[in-house]
């Protein structure tokens, strides 16, 4: 408060409920600059651009009009308007799905719907026992890393053990929805008022949350970007927590009644890839309790991890994915590439402790998981833009790393996806 000095900025957090935190951090290069714009001689400009705002807001929750003049508004600040490569039926359900669940409460409830309905509970106790099963392994990986000091091994495994692990299922319990009074049109209530209810509402959840003692378990049903109904999983440095959400908990990455194999090429492989995220260059920087620190690795480790993931970056950039492409930038997959690798290598080791595993049935899988029928033109943006390989890229090059790819297929040096073992870059 001392920082922001002319700023009212306690009024304007007890406008949204949020006087009884004990704690709020905000950044004061911020803070300073909010007390130097807020002036009597500034307060026109205030003005305007609070009006700006709430109009721009406003804009995607009154009528259709309104909507296609903040897009035809947006277009026309934009050098050349954003192609998307989305039909209007997905423009349509990405409206309804990000902006009116997704960026509001609502998404909490609908994340508990989709689990009643969608999720099968039986699931929980399998995924349970695969990923502890990949924690073995994980450990039995670090273990025979050569190039990592004993007490960089050991610091990897302890921070791999406190990794808490989230399965679709958010404390949907500490969100209570009879504190969100929306009106119905007979009530005299309408959209735009709704979505302001339900903003007030998630600021006094916030509220509520910071007035109780921090708990790292804790999984947001409302915080945006942890939905679990989302296709994905993920790794987040400041828990050292692992989600795994019901939206992935689909074929073709996993079903109950799949084959192990294909359990380990879809889910198996994500999670592995997720966790390997946790010891990468920006993982190292979060100790085993999410606190900020790369103490924990010891500083030789941490170089020898980079001269080893320098050597992914070099390989990829001599890569031309499709005529016309030019090079690839190897560096700005770097990162991700070495997390497929590692997640490829984590359930390779999985597989050598189930006698009779069915080496082709799990490359397939992952192949066929991961196969796309994309415009050269979405290739192309995507190789510009995405900080993850090609999807090909994503399959051939780890495949291409591990033994059990060539002897399942008997490739050899006469092979084009042969690369000689002098050359090969998994740097897990
Ligand atoms: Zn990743």
């Amino acid at each position: 408060m001392a920082v922001a000095k002319d700023f009212p900025l306690e009024k304007l957090l007890s406008g949204w409920g949020l006087n009884g935190a004990k704690d709020i951090l905000i950044w004061p290069g911020y803070a300073k600059k909010l007390s130097k714009l807020c002036s009597r001689g500034n307060l026109e400009y205030m003005k305007d651009f609070l009006i700006v705002s709430y109009c721009l807001e406003s804009s995607f929750y009154l009528d259709r009009e309104s909507l296609e003049k903040l897009k035809e508004f947006t277009n026309s600040r934009l050098k050349e308007p954003i192609d998307t490569g989305e039909t209007p039926e997905q423009e349509e359900m990405e409206l309804m799905f990000d902006k009116y669940i997704g960026s509001t409460p609502m998404c909490g409830a609908m994340n508990r719907l989709y689990c009643e309905y969608f999720f099968d509970d039986e699931c929980v106790g399998d995924l349970n026992s695969i990923v502890a099963e990949m924690f073995d392994s994980f450990e039995d990986m670090f273990n025979g890393e050569e190039w990592m000091s004993d007490e960089g091994k050991a610091a990897c495994i302890e921070k791999l053990r406190a990794i808490r692990v989230h399965i679709a299922y958010q404390d949907f319990e500490s969100v209570d929805y009879s504190k969100l009074d929306i009106k119905s049109r007979e009530e005299g209530g309408n959209f735009l008022e709704a979505y302001f209810d339900s903003k007030r509402f998630a600021a006094l959840h916030i509220a509520e949350r910071l007035g109780a003692p921090y708990d790292i378990n804790y999984w947001d049903p409302i915080a945006p970007g942890l939905s679990t109904t989302v296709t994905n999983a993920a790794y987040n440095p400041s828990t050292n927590g692992i989600y795994i959400f019901a939206g992935v908990c689909e074929a073709p990455m996993y079903s109950l009644d799949m084959s192990y194999e294909e359990k380990l090429a879809g889910l198996g492989a994500v999670v592995g890839h997720e966790i390997t995220h946790g010891f990468d260059n920006k993982g190292v920087l979060y100790d085993k309790d999410g606190i900020k620190n790369s103490d924990w690795m010891p500083a030789a480790d941490q170089g020898m991890f980079v001269d080893r993931s320098e050597k992914v970056g070099q390989h990829v950039s001599t890569i031309k994915p499709f005529p016309g492409s030019g090079l690839y930038d190897g560096r700005k997959v770097t990162a991700e590439l070495t997390a497929d690798m590692g997640g490829m290598k984590v359930t390779l080791m999985m597989a050598k402790k189930h006698p009779g595993f069915d080496y082709d049935r799990y490359f397939m899988a992952r192949a066929s998981d991961w196969r796309t029928n994309v415009p050269i033109e979405v290739e192309s943006s995507r190789l510009s833009q995405d900080p993850h390989p090609l999807n090909f890229l994503r399959i051939n090059i780890p495949h291409q790393q591990f033994e059990e790819f060539y002897s399942t297929y008997n490739i050899t040096e006469n092979d084009r996806m042969y690369i000689e073992p002098g050359k090969r870059i998994a740097v897990w």
